[in-house]
């Protein structure tokens, strides 16, 4: 029995310590950031990051962009507690209230959600007109984008499934999208690239938490009344 002891603890030991290196490379890949909204820490690639330039708040959807940088969860509650959060660990006045800055991250993710629709034009990695979208959606693309005045081709049945499976946002009205891809109107199109439908799908959740937000921003005004 004696012998077999310190066999098993070190083998213990080896699974603990490759263990731990396991970890310190997972943490060395994605490094974590603190949200100024929660002021949770989390892995920076789940936020978004924010630089401050000149007194400016943006959103650096694309990343890259000079200046110091913060990062914040897109969730309605962490984007309305940014602006304070901003104030706090940069020591100055934000300049901006959570409505703003809610706008803000609106038109930023419209204008980085155009580039990537843009970018997936020139590569070929979008398809557009109902049947080929059909198509490709029955082929499995990663994402259908239906434009928001596009009643009768989200009631099909390949659109209604992707909805469910969350391979369908919708954005933009049919001649939004038709100036971006080049035609007159197009009511709905297939993202075929993975990276480009991920980011496309990640920037259309941040503006809906952040009209989320800007909505709370107005309720709270509304029951202030009642609250005195
Ligand atoms: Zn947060």
């Amino acid at each position: 029995m004696k012998p077999r002891t310190p066999k098993k603890e070190q083998r213990a030991d080896v699974t603990s310590v490759e263990t731990s290196t396991q970890r310190a490379k997972s943490e060395r890949r994605a490094p974590e950031r603190t949200c100024v909204g929660c002021g949770l820490h989390d892995d920076a690639s789940a936020m978004l990051r924010l630089v401050v330039a000149d007194d400016e708040i943006a959103f650096d959807l694309a990343g890259g962009a000079f200046g110091r940088g913060a990062h914040v969860h897109a969730r309605p509650d962490c984007l309305a507690k940014a602006p304070r959060g901003v104030a706090r660990s940069f020591k100055r006045d934000p300049k901006v209230g959570p409505r703003e800055l809610a706008e803000r991250l609106v038109a930023a993710c419209d204008r980085r959600m155009t580039g990537l629709l843009l970018a997936a034009r020139r590569t070929g990695a979008v398809v557009w007109g109902a049947d080929a979208t059909l198509d490709a959606i029955r082929a499995g693309a990663p994402l259908a984008i239906v434009a928001v005045d596009a009643a009768s081709v989200a009631q099909t049945a390949e659109v209604r499934g992707a909805v469910a499976e969350g391979r369908a946002i919708a954005w933009k009205t049919k001649d939004e999208l038709g100036s971006v891809l080049g035609q007159p109107a197009v009511a709905v199109c297939a993202i075929r690239h993975e990276g480009i439908a991920g980011e496309l799908r990640g920037l259309r959740a941040a503006a809906v938490a952040a009209v989320d937000a800007m909505t709370r921003e107005g309720g709270e005004c509304s029951r202030r009344p009642e609250a005195r």
